[in-house]
């Protein structure tokens, strides 16, 4: 089975066209600026790489049929015709509390898609857009399956969801917490339990995605019970520029001393903080471990309150679940960061957490890094949120 898995975003498309059964890659690539002119990239194993070449891009229908030529151009393509597209998966960010699990896309699915807009006013009309595209360009008879960010969450008990807030902000406004990374945490808990080679029904996992974004989630008996992103992807633990959990006091206190509306004061919360408001060096994770040996303070300060946030996630979910059985790494900085991942579990041997200096020194591989004595195994685990959303389309689609 070929399908074809889009993540949309508002001016930007990316693409892969997989195989789930055999894993494979047939190509991939990225529409950027569309609506403003149009840049389009392609890459296939054996065939020439187009980088980000000129072509006109109106709308996101054009985008999507720039991809299918790509794919079926005789020369750089990898299939013959579109018929070889068996069907399309989409990433859509938000799923409410309507969809607990990946769905196939009909005119009832996309009515409830429509009423998920104000709970992510920015990424699922882009998503929604991406499927109609998808379906102006293919036609109906391709399948099209939603697989959401959240949906992997929705097993939450309303402990762990509910905020304590006004309990009709919770009934009449949907407010609760839903999570995000959810196809990315199920994906990585799934390859924990294939690598553990134990059911994962028998599992408390502790899931730690790393990335620009970061989230820690609590996966009991192959659920997810907590996860540390919020009603939106602004909780958690302090990421590249996102702040966080902080004290929502400081809201008032510096929208009334700088002056700023609640447009400015978001801005700063989700473009100016994490690791970069801190550092003032940068948002990504090498350039704080390049600057902080250097002796730049504010660098290594960084690194010590997102790994400090981390840690106290994992007692925290340690403590939900009554244990732990293993702690996954995962995402840019989770697979890539071999201190990182050190420094978070350093000073849980308490819990039976005891990680190898020497099998800890990996990047991007599958592997158990904790020592053979360790009661808790430390897996790292590179995600793959592409070949869950094509595993859980064709899971859907198959005839
Ligand atoms: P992601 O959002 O999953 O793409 O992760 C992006 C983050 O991963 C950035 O902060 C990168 O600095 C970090 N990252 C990627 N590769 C490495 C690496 N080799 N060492 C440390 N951090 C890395």
């Amino acid at each position: 089975m070929n399908i074809l898995v889009i993540n949309a975003g508002s001016s930007s498309l990316k693409y892969q066209l997989l195989n789930p059964e055999t894993q494979e890659v047939l190509a991939k690539g990225l529409c950027e600026r569309i609506g403003i002119d149009g840049k389009f990239t392609y890459k296939a194993p054996g065939k020439e790489t187009i980088d980000a070449v000129d072509v006109a891009m109106p709308t996101h229908s054009e985008a999507i049929k720039a991809v299918l030529d790509a794919l079926v151009d005789p020369k750089n393509g990898v299939i013959g015709s579109m018929k070889e597209i068996d069907a399309v998966g989409h990433r859509v960010v938000h799923g409410g509390e309507t969809f607990a699990c990946s769905v196939k896309i009909d005119e009832k699915v996309m009515a409830a898609l429509e009423e998920c807009i104000p709970l992510a006013p920015l990424h699922n009309p882009a998503n929604i857009t991406g499927s109609k595209a998808c379906e102006a360009v293919m036609g109906k008879d391709v399948p099209q399956v939603a697989v959401f960010d959240t949906a992997f969450h929705q097993t939450m008990p309303p402990v762990a969801y509910t905020y304590a807030l006004p309990y009709e902000y919770y009934e009449k406004d949907k407010v609760r917490r839903y999570g995000f990374h959810g196809t990315s945490h199920k994906y990585v808990s799934q390859r924990a339990a294939a690598l553990l080679g134990k059911p994962a029904a028998s599992l408390k996992l502790i899931s730690c995605h790393l990335g620009n974004g970061s989230s820690i989630t609590a996966i009991d008996s192959g659920k997810s019970v907590d996860t540390s992103m919020g009603f939106t992807p602004l909780a958690g633990v302090p990421m590249g520029t996102r702040s966080g959990d902080l004290d929502a006091g400081i809201l008032e206190y510096l929208m009334n001393k700088h002056g700023y509306d609640i447009d400015q004061m978001l801005n700063v919360l989700n473009k100016k903080s994490g690791v970069l408001g801190i550092s003032g060096v940068s948002s990504d994770f090498r350039d704080l471990e390049d600057a902080a040996p250097k002796g730049n303070q504010r660098a290594q300060l960084a690194l010590d309150a997102f790994e400090y946030s981390v840690k106290k996630y994992i007692g925290a979910y340690a403590a939900v679940m009554g244990g732990v059985d293993a702690i996954i790494f995962t995402a840019g900085v989770g697979e890539n960061g071999p201190d990182n991942r050190a420094n978070i579990v350093s000073g849980l041997e308490y819990m039976g957490v005891k990680i190898d200096r020497e099998k800890n020194n990996v990047r991007g591989q599958e592997v158990d890094v904790a020592t053979a004595d360790s009661k808790v195994r430390v897996l790292v685990i590179p995600t793959n949120e592409e070949l869950m959303i094509a595993m859980d389309t064709a899971a859907l689609t198959r005839k």
